[in-house]
């Protein structure tokens, strides 16, 4: 009786480490599609689609920037390294509102004295809010941005932002 007793429990044992070793299995086999999947969600995105725009004019559009990537400055449309561009929101008249505008170090300072001035001009809280937006769009954390906002009023805030970003304190990355 003790004998049987002790066979079921080996038995028991066994059959729960078997049960324990298929669930392991059908995680890792979870896990081993998650993963492919991912990886081919990677792939695919990291493959360029080639899009023409115009009629022998064809960009390129990937999810990250490739290593040898050029961006061509909005103002003089030259192409620059990613380290001689700088992202400045800048006013868009068609659109009415705030858009994120590559410029060359050459052209990037009179871009955001625009901005500036516009902004010290006649600027509604939408506009404020349109130009923040840009930047938070582009990558900069809220809470980066609070550092320059913080206990402002409306115009004086967006104006500390658009200090720090012309002194370099405060830069919004490129893709
Ligand atoms: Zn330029």
């Amino acid at each position: 009786m003790r004998n049987g007793v002790m066979v079921l429990l080996a038995f028991g044992a066994a059959a729960l480490v078997v049960v324990a070793i298929v669930r392991h299995d059908r995680q890792q086999a979870e896990n081993r599609a998650a993963v492919a999947e991912l990886e081919a969600r990677q792939a695919a995105n990291a493959k360029p689609r080639v899009l023409e725009v115009a009629p022998g004019l064809s960009v390129q559009v990937t999810s990250s920037m490739p290593p040898n990537a050029q961006l061509l400055c909005s103002k003089c449309l030259h192409a620059f390294p990613p380290s001689q561009i700088h992202t400045v929101p800048t006013y868009d008249l068609e659109g009415g509102r705030y858009v994120g505008s590559y410029l060359c170090d050459e052209h990037w300072k009179a871009a955001l004295a625009e901005t500036r001035a516009r902004i010290m001009a006649d600027a509604s809280v939408d506009e404020v809010g349109s130009m923040l937006e840009v930047l938070v769009r582009r990558g900069v954390t809220k809470d980066r941005l609070r550092t320059f906002t913080e206990d402002r009023s409306r115009d004086e805030a967006a104006l500390a932002v658009l200090d720090a970003l012309e002194r370099g304190r405060l830069v919004v990355p490129l893709p």
